[in-house]
């Protein structure tokens, strides 16, 4: 039986692997992408119909914006139907915040949507972009024996292993292994076959529509406790106009310090509908806050769970809550739901 060709689009948002160094300057500068595509002629070897596009100029990943990641989502909202799947060529620094923003833009996604980069430029010897790109898009373009998308969800193919997009962190800023997915396993790995994990990978209905949240509201703020944290500063941050919604980076399983100021602070704050989720700073492992006392104080002062997720994730996740409901209570039941597998809930 012949299978139709798949079809792939290849959307260059910009990034190392698409940069050349500047003799005069010394630094990395992004090419157009018809310069790219010249130190890419394997591309034209797939048997894989690859079309492309492509973000004039490119951007370093440094100077991503909710308005970039709409341009994206709407890229692939035009063009849902013509491609089995698409990669974003993206740079590394903030793959994982357009990643995580993406999963939960794209609703009712059926096809694989990848990211990838190269901490090398591809026009280098060594660089690690030719694997990570060629292999995106075959995992882009794979299909199960029923006709199905093998992976379908959003997810950021690195240094051979592919992950969740949402649970993963740029973790190394010079190492081909630049990513990790601290808190839950990979997707699939590429050795001299691509070994898939079916059971990991979030299952989908192609006969649901794709639906694209594209309204995002950016006042969240992260703040990380230390020991010492200024009780002054605290106050300020917590009465920052518009104010709308606190990741708060706590110690261990979740812990912070028992200062009568901080829990009152708090309790103000979500009094005052400020949504407040409690992420820990260790990459890997969960917030449970009634281990300890210091956790369960917060849990009182109105602190809801980030369990495992990503400060990536938390962030992005609330931005599009808040874009979208009014009521911090709606927003905060949301934020206690796994909407695509961002956080692990057990049942
Ligand atoms: N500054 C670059 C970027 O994120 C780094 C990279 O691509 O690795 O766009």
């Amino acid at each position: 039986m012949k299978t139709e060709q798949a079809t792939v689009l290849l959307i260059y948002t910009g990034g190392t692997i698409g940069m050349k160094r500047n003799p005069l300057t010394g630094a990395l500068e992004s090419v157009n992408f018809d310069s790219l595509l010249t130190y890419l002629p394997e591309l034209k070897q797939f048997d894989i119909n690859i079309d492309t596009c492509a973000f004039n100029p490119p951007v370093d990943s440094s100077n991503m914006t909710p308005g970039l990641w709409a341009r994206i989502a709407s890229i692939i909202e035009e063009r849902y139907d013509s491609y089995d799947g698409f990669v974003i060529l993206h740079g590394t620094d903030t793959m994982s915040y357009t990643a995580s923003a993406l999963s939960f833009m794209l609703g009712n996604l059926s096809k694989p949507v990848i990211l990838t980069g190269s901490q090398l430029p591809v026009g280098q010897l060594r660089t690690d972009g030719k694997e990570n790109l060629i292999t995106a898009i075959e995992i882009a373009a794979t299909r199960r024996p029923d006709g199905r998308a093998m992976a379908p969800e959003v997810c950021v193919y690195f240094n051979n292993s592919l992950y969740r997009g949402n649970r993963t962190t740029k973790r190394s800023a010079d190492q081909f292994t630049a990513f990790e997915s601290f808190n839950y396993p990979p997707l699939a790995e590429a050795g001299i076959d691509i070994h898939y994990h079916p059971e990991r990978i979030l299952s989908c209905d192609p006969s649901r529509p794709l639906r694209v949240r594209y309204r995002f509201d950016a006042n969240v703020i992260v703040m990380s406790l230390f020991p010492g944290y200024s009780e002054t500063i605290a106050r300020q941050l917590f009465a920052i106009p518009g104010l709308k919604a606190i990741v708060m980076r706590t110690f261990g399983s979740g812990n912070a310090p028992q200062n009568d100021w901080l829990l009152q602070s708090l309790r103000q704050a979500a009094d005052r509908g400020i949504v407040i989720v409690n992420i820990s700073q260790c990459v890997n492992g969960s917030v449970e806050m009634n281990r300890y006392d210091p956790g369960l104080s917060l849990l009182r002062a109105g602190v809801i769970s980030g369990r495992d997720s990503t400060v990536e994730s938390a962030v992005t996740k609330l931005m599009l809550l808040l874009g979208e409901h009014n009521d911090p209570d709606a927003v905060r039941q949301l934020m206690n739901r796994s909407l695509c597998g961002e956080v692990t809930i057990e049942p």
